[in-house]
């Protein structure tokens, strides 16, 4: 504590933040943004609320990978270095990790995003976004600039960040707790999107039982015992993960059986299940963390935590701690679209004690 605050108070200004990119990680981190050029406003706006929070700390200062298939100008990469008090190393998603795969029928791909399209599934008829949920499913985490980190936190644009997380670092959280994978919200996917992934998935665990951890999340995606998917999955748009899971060669048998099988393209399987489903069978329960104390926002969906940590004040700005209220929560609406109820359940909480606690 004395080291944090005294770390921290080195900095009594925010001008002092402006050290020449001191970068000193104290865990093996990153952030990883995968971006179009043209996304580059609201790139600002979810840099400004995450260095504000948190990087710009002199303790945190965690780096930045940005990936796109396309090269970013001159131009997106120094405002992008300008607006942050990290490095930042731009990549190119490679051809082989971004184009569809040669086992893929673009015939009758083509015809079930015409389906999809018509029947207003949402990025029903684009390619694109199936090639984004491919490579954030199978890819991202083997890139040549990724590879050199252990943990990573996903950054999309036009998020929101509403804490002051001055004294909670979420990777050295992870690192310090065992954590594999993290979250914040937690909901049920459109049936439509997913309609053979549990086929597929049931398939691979049946002939692969040994890779499976003996004290998994099973329940927390699965009904009937293991017949169906009940399609609550973890919001994939904020995940912090220890990437060495999804290096692992049981998450790698997994992702390839569904490349395989190609519902990717066939249908429109999303990276959020397909890391969700994993994390629920090859993870032990205690290794997944929800990070109840991060105020997040994706529109249309936000989470901001629980009293009293959105009422108090942070010790270092004399301000709220949480710029948001806590009933807007997704959770909090009893709507059941949330996930976080069986989350909690599957952890071991009773589920009506959870959703009172929650709600106080
Ligand atoms: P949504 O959150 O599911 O509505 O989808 P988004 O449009 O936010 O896309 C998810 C993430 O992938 C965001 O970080 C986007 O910037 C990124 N993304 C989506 N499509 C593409 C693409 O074609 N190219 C690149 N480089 N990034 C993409
Ligand atoms: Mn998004």
């Amino acid at each position: 504590d004395t080291i944090r605050s005294s770390l921290y108070s080195t900095s009594s200004n925010h001008h002092d933040l402006a050290l020449p990119h001191a970068n000193t990680p104290k865990a093996n981190a990153t952030f990883v943004i995968l971006c179009r050029e043209g996304e580059i406003n609201e790139i600002l706006q979810s840099l400004q609320l995450l260095e504000t929070t948190f990087n710009d700390r002199p303790h945190h200062r965690y780096p930045y990978v940005f990936l796109n298939e396309k090269p970013f100008s001159a131009n997106f990469k120094l405002r992008v270095e300008r607006a942050v008090s990290s490095s930042v190393e731009f990549g190119l998603v490679p051809p082989e990790m971004w184009d569809i795969p040669p086992h893929i029928d673009l015939v009758k791909a083509q015809k079930s995003w015409d389906r999809a399209k018509k029947s207003g599934m949402p990025y029903g008829g684009s390619q694109s976004y199936r090639q984004m949920c491919r490579f954030q499913s199978g890819f991202f985490f083997r890139h040549p600039l990724v590879l050199k980190y252990r943990y990573y936190w996903r950054i999309e644009p036009g998020v929101k960040f509403f804490c002051d997380l001055t004294d909670d670092d979420p990777f050295r959280y992870m690192e310090q707790n065992n954590k594999k994978y993290g979250f914040v919200l937690a909901m049920h996917d459109i049936p439509g999107t997913v309609r053979t992934l549990w086929i597929w998935v049931r398939q691979w665990y049946e002939q692969n039982q040994e890779l499976l951890a003996p004290n998994n999340m099973f329940g927390f995606v699965t009904e009937n015992n293991g017949r169906g998917y009940n399609k609550c999955h973890f919001w994939s748009n904020f995940e912090i993960a220890d990437m060495d899971f999804y290096r692992s060669p049981a998450y790698l048998s997994f992702f390839d059986h569904l490349d395989k099988m190609g519902g990717f393209f066939y249908e429109r399987w999303g990276d959020a299940p397909v890391h969700s489903i994993a994390a629920s069978l090859l993870l032990d329960k205690n290794e997944v963390h929800y990070f109840d104390n991060i105020g997040y926002l994706h529109p249309p969906v936000m989470h901001c935590p629980k009293t009293p940590a959105a009422n108090a004040v942070s010790p270092h700005t004399g301000r709220s701690r949480c710029y948001c209220a806590h009933e807007s929560s997704f959770a909090f609406d009893d709507n059941r679209q949330s996930c976080l109820y069986n989350y909690l359940e599957v952890k071991g909480r009773n589920s009506s004690d959870a959703r009172k606690a929650f709600m106080k």
